[in-house]
């Protein structure tokens, strides 16, 4: 069965990745947030990112044709057709599980729901709902459009039909999955949010600067962006988030979040999303850099 309509719930730095992939692969995104502002912010930065998309990639973009591909909505009863779901919401707990239930409710009873979190159990997820071998984790990574592979989480109950159905889903999207087990960060994260909080510990004992911590792994390790490069476009929110959840989970000190990452978030510093972090991505932001936030 090839999938038309997809529910994309979250229109967050991920969703919106998510919905411009789907709709640049020819899908119908039934696009869902609770902020009708974040869902109008989104489709404008859609808008964008394919115009730009078409000047840098050498594949041409049919702009128009993607974007009435694109549909917006504030309510969760658009899904009562969707043939697969990619759920983006905020990582907490506490909102994931509010939403699962009420997804079951609507949704045909053979839709998958993929779960796009940073470290939530998915086996946990799937308990929300009366449908847990139809439940998986889909981790994309950002930006989505420019990442051709997903990490694919089988939760206790996901029947080996769903993950098919997830390889089938990710063809469309021309994106490949690796299949990892479930347990709390699964491979990416469980390294990378330890990577980003150690930087984090770097600038906070002031052995380097944020810049210089970038610029060591980005020239001896080749890496495409240094951690705290990486954790400003994450989302330092969704950092914090995610490193409190492994520390619940694993009950292990080293994923105490540092405590300038938490102040960063308390003052609003949350990376790209908020124009600052551990960088500055617009000028005009007149508002605390992270080196004095550290002092
Ligand atoms: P975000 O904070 O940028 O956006 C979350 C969006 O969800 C917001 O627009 C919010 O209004 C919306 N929302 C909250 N509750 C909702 C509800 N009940 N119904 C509908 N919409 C709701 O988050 P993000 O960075 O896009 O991350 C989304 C998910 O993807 C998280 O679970 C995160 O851990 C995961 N993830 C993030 C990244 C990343 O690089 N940011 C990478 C992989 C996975």
């Amino acid at each position: 069965m090839e999938f038309k309509k997809i529910g994309v719930i979250g229109a967050g730095a991920m969703g919106k990745g998510v919905c411009q992939s789907l709709a640049m692969h020819g899908m119908d995104a039934l696009f869902i947030d609770i902020d009708a502002g974040a869902l109008h912010n989104a489709k404008d930065e859609i808008g964008e990112a394919l115009g730009m998309h078409s000047l840098l990639q050498t594949e041409s973009v049919d702009v128009e044709a993607c974007m009435s591909r694109i549909h917006c909505a504030t309510s969760l009863n658009v899904l009562e057709d969707a043939d697969f779901i990619v759920e983006n919401i905020t990582e907490k707990e506490s909102v994931k599980s509010q939403l699962y239930p009420a997804l079951d409710e609507i949704c045909r009873a053979d839709v998958c729901f993929a779960a796009n979190t940073s470290v939530i159990s998915i086996t946990k997820m799937a308990s929300w709902t009366k449908r847990p071998q139809n439940v998986l984790g889909m981790h994309f990574m950002n930006p989505v459009p420019l990442k051709p592979v997903v990490e694919i989480i089988k939760g206790h109950c996901t029947a080996d039909t769903t993950l098919h159905a997830a390889q089938r889903f990710l063809k469309q999207m021309n994106k490949k999955g690796v299949i990892v087990k479930d347990l709390p960060g699964f491979v990416a994260n469980r390294v990378l949010m330890l990577t980003v909080n150690e930087a984090i510990w770097l600038v906070h004992d002031c052995v380097a600067q944020a810049d210089e911590v970038d610029r060591i792994f980005r020239s001896c390790f080749g890496h495409a962006m240094g951690p705290l490069e990486t954790g400003d476009l994450i989302g330092l929110d969704t950092i914090l988030l995610s490193l409190e959840s492994l520390y619940q989970n694993y009950k292990d000190p080293k994923f105490r979040p540092c405590p300038l990452l938490c102040k960063m978030v308390d003052a609003g510093l949350l990376g790209r999303k908020t124009g600052r972090g551990f960088h500055e991505y617009f000028a005009k932001n007149a508002i605390p850099t992270a080196e004095s936030a550290c002092a």
